[in-house]
């Protein structure tokens, strides 16, 4: 297995696309609700920089056969996400521009056999570590979303848009979560059930994501209520 270089290009120009999100919310603006359900902006935030460190992890763990998790237990995940988040908004900023410089460093250090390392993520999936750049292009371009800083799922490439669909459904068939519809966005289609939805891509991906309730879409009956994506 080779590094994922399609992969490591959307992921990069989502640090970018995540870290302009970034520039644009001021030091009053980390306190204010994200578009998350109950979540500020400093808690989405410190949730990006300790996923950043947890993906280090799984690359560390893949390039030296030594297990790491990427966090030691759900408890202290919470835990790292609430001290980060109650750092003074230039230090959190800082913090989430440092921990996706060290990711960046530890993707730079993989040699090309380790990408097909078996590592276990937080959920408890056992993945090559090819899979982890996706684990965090998902992490990146939907937060940047959801920072509620002005950019939106129109700002997501077609492809990262498109795969986020395919990720999506992938979840929800390994977990029986299917819901009984067909999505179709542009030559993109997901699902085989019986209620046809159709849309732009970014509508649709916003829907999929659970960050819209289906405005925009266009249905033959009513939406149905979709099970969490992650
Ligand atoms: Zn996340």
């Amino acid at each position: 297995m080779t590094a994922p270089t399609e992969l490591l290009d959307w992921w990069e120009r989502g640090e970018q696309h995540l870290g302009t999100a970034l520039g644009r919310v001021t030091d009053e603006e980390f306190g204010a609700a994200s578009l998350l359900p109950g979540w500020s902006r400093a808690h989405l935030l410190a949730h990006v920089a300790r996923n950043a460190d947890a993906l280090v992890n799984l690359l560390g763990w893949a390039r030296t056969g030594v297990e790491r998790p990427m966090y030691a237990s759900p408890e202290a995940r919470d835990e790292l996400i609430a001290l980060t988040a109650a750092r003074a908004p230039a230090e959190l900023r800082n913090d989430v521009l440092s921990a996706t410089r060290r990711l960046a460093g530890a993707v730079r250090e993989m040699p090309e056999s380790a990408w097909s390392v078996e590592v276990r993520t937080a959920q408890g999936h056992t993945v090559p570590a090819a899979a982890v750049p996706w684990m965090r292009c998902r992490e990146v371009w939907v937060h940047a979303v959801d920072l509620d800083a002005g950019v939106d799922f129109t700002d997501v490439p077609d492809d990262v848009l498109a795969a986020l669909g395919d990720d999506v459904f992938r979840m929800w068939d390994a977990r029986g979560q299917m819901p009984d519809v067909t999505v179709f966005a542009g030559d993109r289609e997901w699902g085989s059930g019986a209620l046809a939805v159709a849309g732009p891509l970014p509508v649709v991906v916003a829907w999929l994501t659970g960050r819209s309730t289906g405005e925009g879409l266009r249905a033959d009956g009513p939406l149905p209520a979709l099970e969490v994506w992650l």
